[in-house]
């Protein structure tokens, strides 16, 4: 296959299981595409996306927030109570001299998911209101880079697995941050699973193509 230039590879499509390439068909609203190769989904188009990934997004940041701020577990051993909140376990880390896993957490378990659900904010706003296009498309570009590195859910299931066995050592009481942190990794699980990148870059071109059309004719 021939493509006169690099925007041309914007009107074709790899499969992500079989990776066949294929031309991008236009779609009617709430349909989906399928590979002609292996039958796997390739892409949707819905165009309430946008408003429902930026309410999610918003739902999510207040979630983190949250789980960021008010104790996570309350323990009581030996008649003494100790409140642990997830910053503060991560300062511990670095206080005990744990300096490399005390990066990793900070920035898999603190950082990497706030500048995600950041950049899914700025990004889906932008697209709401149909500005930003060389700034979308830069979001995307690193949105894609550091959406592998969020590891909100690994750490909750770690935190469960750490729970179960500290209830041998005292009482437990779960704090708010724990449901917090729960919805937060629910919603960041749908987030990554129902709005896919390839989907929203599909978007983002039909938003601007048709600005551009639209001036165009003006
Ligand atoms: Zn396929």
């Amino acid at each position: 296959m021939k493509l006169e230039n690099e925007d041309a590879l914007d009107n074709y499509i790899i499969c992500h299981r079989c990776f066949t390439l294929q031309k991008e068909q236009p779609l009617k609203d709430g349909s989906s595409a399928y590979c002609v190769g292996c039958g796997s989904k390739l892409y949707r188009y819905d165009s309430k996306l946008i408003d429902n990934a930026l309410a999610w997004s918003i739902t999510g940041l207040i979630f983190f927030l949250l789980a960021n701020t008010f104790p996570l577990i309350k323990i009581d051993m030996l008649g003494t109570e100790q409140f642990i909140t997830l910053p503060k376990t991560i300062f511990s880390l670095f206080e005990n001299g744990f300096y490399l896993v005390g990066f990793l957490c900070l920035f898999l378990i603190f950082i990497f998911p706030l500048m995600i659900f950041l950049i899914n904010i700025v990004l889906f706003s932008l697209l709401k209101f149909q500005r930003g296009e060389s700034l979308t498309k830069e979001l995307l570009i690193l949105l894609s880079h550091i959406s592998p590195w969020s590891m909100a859910d690994i750490f909750f299931i770690s935190l469960l697995v750490a729970l179960v066995k500290l209830i041998a050592f005292g009482q437990i009481h779960i704090g708010i941050s724990f449901w917090a942190l729960m919805a937060f990794v629910m919603i960041d699980i749908y987030i990554t699973k129902s709005i896919r990148i390839p989907e929203i870059w599909m978007l983002r071109k039909k938003i601007f193509f048709k600005m551009g059309t639209q001036k165009e004719l003006a």
